[in-house]
């Protein structure tokens, strides 16, 4: 008889079905690589928003800043509750906006700092923490809009913005920043456009007699693509998880894909020509075929507009997906794998000898991009952390 504290448990169950792996050392390389090309005054912020793009933010966190990141990047407040309760205590610059006093006391509370977009907001956010029990000061980031659009003050009216933040209490410029529409471009016509923009900003404020503390623009396309927009600091997503902005980026540096997306087969069948497979019958065999059914669906985040047109790694051997994608499970034509097992584990994403599938691979597939896929990956699936190359994963699991 089972005890209760035998008895199976969710933890346990981590590899039973699909998973993925993040590699903690490709997110040291990678780091290392994008410190690489920085001089020693500009810092790096380590982007992890959205769960670390789909990778587990604490894990990455951790990871990046022990490899030589100093600050880190967020979305959400929320997301940055979750860095400081796992005990992180690194900057944190949330880069979305946020404006009610709800939102402001957490900022504070948390020792997080905002991204300011308006003189609106700076007016706001000075009121709220004037009326905290005990009024701190905050450290606050600044966004200038310098030809993307979306958050952030207009760059001609910097100045005024800068003064405004100056002179309210409580609040501490720490950083005025923008942030680049098309820096992975191989034509940096756009880009330079904006790096000019940033910098009349920044001479118009340093004429009112303000220089401030730390400047930034470049995401992962602009670091990798002009170290004249590096100033105090980068912040880089994509690059952190090992894929390149454009495949023009390839030659810069070396990285390496922290993630792979595994899934166990749960049953192997052969079928005779003619026989239709999966919601729809999208594919029929025209001969007699070996199907892998495989424990792993659009709602683990395979999208199913993949459906006929993916591929995955079984044994190091590349083989077709065949059939409409459903909810939880998918069927590959395991034909040309001789003896294939229930319970060994098959490759969607990432490496298995010497085949490998690329996040880009399904992205141009898709006619998306790679950091779509990453963000992709539902929470069904559980993030094993990995320090090495993955083990071998064709020894067999006795179920
Ligand atoms: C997401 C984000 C980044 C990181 O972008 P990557 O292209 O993934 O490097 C940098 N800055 C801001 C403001 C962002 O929102």
């Amino acid at each position: 008889m089972l005890s209760w504290e035998q008895s199976p448990s969710i933890a346990l169950m981590q590899r039973e079905r699909a998973w993925v792996e993040v590699d903690v050392s490709a997110i040291a390389h990678n780091v290392r690589q994008i410190r690489s090309l920085l001089s020693e005054k500009t810092a790096l912020m380590a982007v992890v928003k959205a769960d670390a793009y789909g990778h587990g933010a604490t894990t990455v966190a951790q990871a990046a800043l022990q490899a030589g990141a100093t600050w880190l990047g967020v979305a959400t407040i929320p997301e940055g509750i979750e860095l400081r309760e796992a005990g992180i205590d690194a900057p944190v610059l949330v880069l979305g906006a946020n404006h009610t006093p709800e939102q402001i006391r957490a900022i504070a509370h948390w020792h997080l700092q905002p991204t300011l977009c308006t003189p609106r907001q700076a007016l706001i956010f000075a009121e709220v923490l004037a009326d905290l029990p005990q009024p701190c000061s905050l450290a606050v980031h600044l966004k200038l809009d310098t030809g993307m659009s979306r958050l952030g003050t207009a760059w001609q009216e910097a100045a005024a913005f800068v003064q405004l933040v100056q002179r309210l209490p409580h609040l501490t410029l720490a950083s005025v920043y923008s942030h680049l529409a098309t820096a992975e471009d191989p034509d940096q016509t756009i880009a330079k456009q904006q790096q000019q923009q940033f910098e009349a900003a920044i001479a118009q404020i340093n004429a009112c007699g303000i220089k401030p503390p730390c400047l930034h623009l470049a995401n992962s396309g602009g670091t990798l693509s002009d170290t004249a927009v590096h100033y105090n600091m980068v912040r880089v997503g994509l690059a952190l998880y090992g894929l390149y902005p454009a495949d023009h980026l390839r030659t810069v540096l070396d990285l390496k894909p922290a993630l792979q997306v595994r899934a166990r087969v749960t049953q192997v069948k052969t079928i005779p020509p003619g026989t239709g497979i999966s919601y729809g019958h999208r594919f029929v065999a025209d001969r007699e075929l070996k199907i892998a059914v495989v424990a792993i669906g659009y709602a683990d985040g395979v999208p199913r507009n993949l459906s006929n047109k993916m591929e995955a790694i079984v044994r190091g051997q590349r083989v077709p997906q065949v059939g409409a994608v459903t909810m939880d499970q998918l069927m590959l034509n395991v034909s040309a794998v001789s003896n294939l097992r229930e319970g060994e584990v098959v490759t969607l994403l990432g490496q298995d000898g010497n085949e490998a599938i690329a996040a880009d691979d399904w992205a141009t597939t898709l006619g998306t991009i790679s950091w779509e896929i990453l963000c992709g990956f539902k929470h069904r699936l559980p993030r094993i952390a990995i320090d090495q190359a993955p083990p071998n994963f064709r020894s067999k699991k006795s179920w």
